[in-house]
């Protein structure tokens, strides 16, 4: 849909959200629990009723609901943990979003933009960690136009190194036009991910200067329609915790999902976002947000998403630390980035992984790939490498009819331990090795339990590897 044609109105009713909000104060339990086996019944929730439960006070109640959002999580995805890493290929930026290190107003910032030489030696860095999928990102800038993100992604496809390679391609940038996006399909785009912000309109406005490009709300908002339009099947929704009051951003998250499903035959977003906002080099709006979100209702937040999609991929980001990554993780994410720098430059250059002046925030957790792959096994979940199902066209609505937990556990789970092996015979650190071959061995058990036959088929793939073979998946 053209933003013309929309004469100031779109999908984000600010005064219904708020109503909704104001009418769903103090639910009754018997309305929360229906709602409960709803979520239970793995079936998208309506904005009255996630209203409902972003309004729940009631200790006890809010036991349950994290325990449910460990149960959805556990029976959708297993208990595997889909790894990524951000690749910033380049910081220079024409607005001025007030909470960005990179806004264009910030001396502070050293200003660059990888060649495609430092590009190679970043990405031979992050295959050489162990990596498989990436998410570039880049500030919006003329010179970061749909050609050279093109460029970008072939370059990082192309590079290989040893035994590894990068398999996926995402991307996090500004919104394109039609034309941009079907230049990034070509070239084998994963996911398009474009963050709103904030949904409040006037918020919107405040943050976002006039005569910025990006001040335009509704070429955001329809951004992704463009993409899937294009022919991009996954993308990825978000927004920036900490800009508006965190109830209301949900809503819009859930508004977003049910727009993009209308629109497309029933297809949601792929991923859905929901970075905290964090402190960045020289950027005082952020410390002074009266919205910034603690970590009690930040695990509300996610509770809540996966109680309210429990069919969207959920990314959860080194921004957060070790610590709140650690609780949060079982309650319904799928994917984690780790071992990541944002930097421009900063996987190679970088020894103690900080370049503070050419990063767009602070990260909370620093920790190697190796590490965090250790604490997840230590959690009781599966790391995974996983690419197959973009690679094997298993995307958009051929995706979503897929992701059917009989689906996870035959292909997600199995492709999970193939994947994990690779990483720990190319990449992982003795201790790493040890604890990751005894959760291995754990998943096998509950293959052998599933079905014999599968348990052969797993091993045969793995004795392949173990005798040389990559990229074995089904
Ligand atoms: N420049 C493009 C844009 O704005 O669409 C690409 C994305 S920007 C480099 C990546 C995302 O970082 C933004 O969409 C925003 O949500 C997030 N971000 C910006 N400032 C942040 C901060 N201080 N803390 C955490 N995340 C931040
Ligand atoms: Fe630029 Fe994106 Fe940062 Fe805004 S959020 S200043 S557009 S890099």
């Amino acid at each position: 849909m053209g933003t013309n044609s929309l004469k100031g109105h779109d999908f984000i009713n600010d005064e219904e959200i708020l109503n909704l909000l104001e009418s769903s104060k103090n639910p009754e339990k018997a309305e929360i629990r229906e709602i409960f086996a709803k979520s239970k019944a793995k079936t998208r929730l309506e904005p009255e009723e996630t209203a409902k439960l972003l309004q729940i006070e009631d200790p006890d109640l809010l036991e349950e609901m994290f325990a449910l959002a460990r149960q959805i999580k556990e029976e959708i995805y297993g208990n595997r943990i889909v790894f990524f890493a951000p690749l910033y290929i380049g910081n220079k930026c024409q607005n001025n979003c007030l909470y960005c290190g990179f806004r264009r107003d910030n001396q502070a910032v050293e200003r660059k933009t990888l060649t495609m030489d430092e590009l190679q030696e970043e990405v031979n860095a992050l295959i050489s960690n162990g990596h498989k999928r990436l998410i570039l990102v880049y500030g919006e800038h003329p010179e970061y136009d749909a050609d050279f993100m093109a460029e970008t992604i072939k370059n990082v496809y192309d590079a290989k190194l040893n035994n590894g390679e990068i398999r996926r391609v995402n991307i996090n940038a500004a919104p394109m036009d039609i034309e941009g996006y079907k230049k990034l399909h070509e070239v084998g785009i994963g996911t398009f991910q474009i963050f709103q912000e904030t949904y409040h309109h006037d918020t919107y406005y405040k943050i976002h200067p006039k005569g910025d490009l990006k001040r335009d709300y509704q070429w955001r908002l329809y951004g992704l329609d463009r993409a899937i339009e294009a022919g991009i099947d996954d993308v990825g929704i978000g927004a920036l915790f900490g800009l508006y009051d965190w109830k209301f951003e949900v809503m819009g998250l859930l508004y977003h999902t049910i727009h993009l499903e209308n629109t497309f035959g029933g297809i949601g977003p792929h991923t859905i976002s929901f970075p905290r906002m964090e402190p960045a080099i020289n950027t005082p709006f952020i410390s002074n947000s009266k919205y910034r979100v603690s970590d009690e209702d930040f695990k509300k937040v996610i509770a809540i998403i996966r109680l309210s999609v429990p069919y969207t991929g959920m990314i959860l980001t080194a921004r957060e630390k070790p610590e709140v990554r650690k609780e949060l993780i079982p309650l319904g994410i799928s994917q984690i980035d780790a071992g990541s720098r944002i930097g421009i430059g900063g996987y190679k250059e970088a020894e103690t992984g900080y370049i503070p002046e050419r990063e767009q925030f602070q990260l909370g957790d620093i920790r190697s790939l190796d590490e965090v792959i250790r604490e997840v096994c230590e959690l009781g979940c599966i790391p995974s490498f996983c690419t197959a199902c973009y690679r094997a066209g298993r995307t958009g609505d051929h995706f979503m009819s897929f992701a059917k937990p009989g689906f996870v556990h035959n292909y997600c789970m199995v492709n999970a331990v193939l994947t994990f092996k690779e990483y720990l015979l190319d990449y992982a650190s003795k201790e790493t090795k040890s604890i990751g071959e005894k959760a291995i061995y754990k998943q096998l058990d509950v293959f052998k339990k599933q079905n014999p036959e599968k348990l052969r088929m797993v091993e045969e793939k793995m004795k392949l590897i173990e005798e040389g073979a990559r990229d074995a998946y089904v």
